[in-house]
């Protein structure tokens, strides 16, 4: 879509700069621009209270803050986090979720409108592709969220879509993330979860921001793991697991896995050596997140035993695992369930900022966030006898990633 005037968050500093200057601002009027936008999170240039009226105006004139109107916020009952649905100027809808653990905050971002990859388990993969979705439209949800909860905080690619499907805006959006001039994370706080597209991450590799990089793995075994996600078809295990390691030599980056633990369907001792040689072999952290149970979804969340059995296994051998607490069931946490319930309507006790309907979270919280499967379910992955390919096969743990 045209913009009649760009987004103040897609205009790199050179260029405002070499505007300022033109309108015969001294030099030091960029840095109080840049503040304003980046670190005081303004929402229109009439606040920048330390610039000239005129200079307010004719910023004003030439430039416009990203129109992310926010249709929707609900609060945790613990208020530990947080999630915000927006409608984009063609209609479309996305989301955005802060946790706050701790005091350490974590707000994990949206790519794309939807998403093409149609992973099971994913309340986004069933809705389908939207569109990618713009720079300003990325960095927007930042400001957001920075206003409903907390700055800083860490930033993860684990909302909606596959960032490395959007290449294009994703990566300029990691650079505005960690250049000092703008919103100054340092890049051990930015994270980028792939359901494995190979060639982004190889393209992501040479971004000059050196985000973490998160694989959703969700399975160790290729026939499995296509079950679950489908891109696996397309990208195998072996070779995005080559991917991923050249990423952390080009980086000096540590890797994580991520597996959404279903019930009898991935958490199989032999399933957890698979993953305890993988996760060695690449020195990556494995991130186990329990799968919770969604109406309509024929996936169930593991057991105890299995849970524990599968970190066990891990552990066993020499392999660092954490496992993410279920947070947010009361917002729709999980990735795609709080625009899927808002299309089906509001909820009977729907909430603003306050208490909400109950819903199961996937994605978790936690920093960082999981992406995280979810409801509904494509209801293609049913759980099957022992024995079956299917049984055989589950995987994909995510939360999105
Ligand atoms: S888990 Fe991620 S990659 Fe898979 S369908 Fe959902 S949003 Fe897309």
């Amino acid at each position: 879509m045209e913009h009649a005037k760009p987004d103040i968050l897609e205009v790199r500093p050179d260029s405002l700069a070499a505007w300022l200057a033109e309108q015969g601002a001294p030099p030091y009027r960029l840095s109080q621009v840049l503040q304003w936008v980046y670190r005081k999170m303004a929402g229109s240039f009439a606040a920048m209270s330390n610039l000239p009226l005129e200079l307010r105006s004719r910023l004003d004139g030439t430039y416009t803050f990203p129109t992310l109107k926010e249709v929707e916020q609900r609060r945790s009952q613990d208020g530990s986090s947080g999630k915000l649905l927006f409608e984009l100027e063609d209609g479309e809808q996305i989301e955005s979720v802060w946790m706050d653990d701790r005091g350490r905050y974590t707000f994990c971002i949206s790519s794309q409108a939807g998403c093409a990859l149609g992973c099971s388990f994913c309340a986004t993969g069933a809705m389908g592709f939207g569109r990618n979705l713009r720079l300003g439209e990325i960095l927007g949800q930042v400001v957001a969220l920075a206003r409903a909860a907390t700055w800083p905080a860490n930033v993860v690619f684990m909302g909606m879509g596959e960032p490395l499907l959007n290449t294009e805006a994703v990566i300029p959006a990691l650079e505005a993330l960690a250049d000092p001039q703008r919103f100054g994370l340092g890049s051990r706080r930015i994270t980028v979860s792939t359901a494995g597209v190979t060639p982004g991450i190889r393209e992501l590799s040479k971004c000059a921001a050196r985000p973490k990089l998160a694989l959703s793995l969700n399975s160790p075994f290729d026939d499995q793991r296509s079950q679950l996600m489908p891109i696996n078809g397309k990208y195998p295990l072996a070779e995005v697991l080559q991917a991923c390691r050249e990423y952390a030599e080009a980086t000096g980056r540590r890797l994580a896995f991520e597996y959404v633990l279903l019930g009898s369907l991935n958490t199989s001792p032999s399933a957890a050596r698979a993953v305890a040689k993988a996760a060695r072999d690449l020195r990556a952290l494995v991130n186990l997140i329990a799968f919770n149970p969604v109406a309509g979804c024929s996936f169930q969340p593991p057991n105890g035993d299995e849970t524990k059995q599968f970190k066990t296994v891990l552990e066993g051998q020499g392999v660092e695992v954490t496992e993410r607490f279920r947070r947010g069931r009361d917002i729709a946490a999980a990735c795609g369930q709080l625009r899927g319930k808002h299309a089906q309507g509001p909820p009977a006790a729907a909430p603003r900022q306050g208490t909400a309907a109950a819903v199961p979270c996937e994605r978790t919280p936690a920093a960082p966030c999981e992406r995280t499967p979810a409801a509904p379910c494509q209801g293609t992955a049913a759980p099957a006898p022992k024995g079956t390919a299917r049984h055989r096969a589950s995987g994909h743990d995510d939360g999105r990633r």
